[in-house]
């Protein structure tokens, strides 16, 4: 890069002696220089280089509201000026733990109006598998402790959270994952479907999570997890059999069904919770993110009727929690998010105004010589990158060179998109203009443009067909 200010080079410095980054190589960072972000506001970051990105991962998949809202930021203050921090261990609540429960109750799906907080999806899920198997020991059912889960998903980063989750290269380092998980197929049809039609590939993926519960024992399996949308996994839109086939398998079968909704809950596909667009009624479901638009850690797991009645009545003292379990913070943050996405229909915005707006066009870039398939639902999205469509090929170069390449194209052109092997995703703030949908598909073809004369110039579009070989992973 050319001369940078002083600031920038300082920040970089003390972050290249100081600063661990997750999900990253240190070492390569270090070399490269790491971006500083200064501020936000709208749909947009800013730089300490003074450059505008229009912020198209919504930070990471969780300011729903926009960023820069004061309502929220005065909320989370007067909060803090009142009462800074308590637990809610010892017999103890405040005034925003037990509104934002209430709260939370009054959006989720009917029959799910419980809540236990935490500091974030991760915790949510670790919670899960401690609550979960508690539940079905104090039912009578010690046996019960077999999680389900899916290749590819990404259910955080604890080790019960990564050990749930299927990321292989997670899986890699530390002796993961834990016992007591099965990871079965997801449903991916556009990398993994082979020959198969969408509809007998969800079918397909279905019927494997019947045949690891029967392989394990219905007697034995506590619960099958997923994200109603795979969000890390690359913004995987599984067909629409998929869930309420998995549900009418889970239900026969007695096995508890968890909606991980850490992306998909709030709004984000257009609909309150993911579940509710997929037609399924989880028993319980894990958030964070979206509920306080990013602008305070809070998470949690919404219990259904069911299994809180048996929970509560049978379970005794639940030896769990977190010092931030449900902080004053976080509560206020979740109370004013939730009332601006109120007030201003942000959920219904997402439904039927900006979401199909943006669709309309997204969906259009499957015309691009370089995109295989285009898709979206509510305001998350993504383009399958491919040097041959006709075959869903993937590129013969090491898998996730090529979005890499097209994420820093992006980047330099003033848009974030996030690359997950080689496809871009999206997912922007619910509050995007239709002025900024338009500058963001029109940048994201700009991007294209640019990645295909670049992979073109560097002998880069080199197919490995997927369908005719052996296609399923
Ligand atoms: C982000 C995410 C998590 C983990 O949440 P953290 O707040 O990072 O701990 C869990 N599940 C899903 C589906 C996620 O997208």
């Amino acid at each position: 890069m050319a001369s940078l200010s002083n600031s920038t080079t300082h920040w970089r410095q003390l972050d290249a002696q100081h600063h661990l980054h997750p999900f990253s190589d240190t070492k390569s960072l270090n070399a490269e220089g790491v971006r500083v972000i200064t501020g936000a506001k709208g749909s947009y970051i800013f730089d300490s280089e003074g450059n505008k990105i229009l912020d198209g991962m919504s930070g990471l998949w969780c300011s729903q509201v926009g960023h820069g809202r004061s309502e929220i930021v005065e909320a989370i203050a007067a909060q803090l000026h009142q009462l800074d921090y308590y637990n809610t261990f010892f017999k103890t609540t405040h005034p925003g733990a037990a509104e934002l429960a209430a709260a939370i109750a009054k959006v989720a799906p009917d029959g799910m109006n419980h809540v236990f907080f935490t500091s974030g999806g991760s915790e949510a899920v670790d919670t899960v598998i401690r609550m979960v198997r508690h539940y079905w020991d104090a039912m009578g059912q010690p046996s019960k402790s077999i999680f389900i889960s899916r290749r590819n998903a990404y259910h955080g980063s604890t080790v019960g959270g990564a050990s749930l989750g299927g990321m292989r290269p997670m899986h890699g380092q530390g002796g993961l994952p834990i016992p007591g998980i099965i990871h079965v197929q997801q449903p991916y049809w556009w990398g993994e479907g082979g020959e198969m039609t969408p509809e007998d590939f969800g079918l397909a993926c279905a019927w494997e999570v019947a045949r690891a519960i029967d392989e394990a024992g219905p007697e034995n399996v506590a619960a099958f997890i997923g994200e109603p949308i795979q969000g890390a996994g690359g913004v995987i839109i599984p067909p629409a059999n998929y869930w309420p086939e998995v549900e009418r398998i889970c239900r026969e079968r007695n096995v508890l069904l968890v909606c991980d909704e850490v992306i998909c809950g709030f709004g984000r596909t257009g609909e309150w919770f993911g579940s509710q667009l997929m037609g399924v009624a989880p028993d319980i479901i894990t958030f964070a993110k979206g509920i306080t638009s990013g602008y305070f850690p809070l998470g949690g797991v919404i219990v259904g009727d069911r299994v809180a009645e048996g929970f509560i009545e049978k379970g005794g003292e639940f030896h769990h929690g977190y010092t931030y379990s449900a902080h004053p913070g976080g509560c206020a943050a979740a109370l004013a998010n939730l009332k601006i996405m109120e007030d201003e229909k942000l959920v219904e915005r997402v439904k039927s105004d900006i979401g199909p707006y943006l669709q309309n066009q997204w969906l259009k870039l499957a015309e691009h010589p370089l995109v295989g398939e285009a898709r979206m639902v509510g305001l998350i999205g993504a383009l399958e990158l491919t040097p041959h469509k006709p075959s869903r090929a993937r590129f013969a170069a090491e898998e996730g060179t090529i979005g890499l390449i097209c994420r820093d194209i992006s980047l330099k052109n003033g848009l974030v998109m996030r690359a997950v092997r080689d496809s871009m995703v999206l997912a922007p703030p619910f509050t995007l203009s239709r002025a900024e949908a338009d500058e963001l598909v029109e940048i994201a073809r700009r991007v294209l443009d640019r990645t295909y004369q670049e992979l073109n110039a560097r002998q880069l579009m080199i197919p490995v067909p997927r369908i005719g070989s052996a296609a399923r992973a």
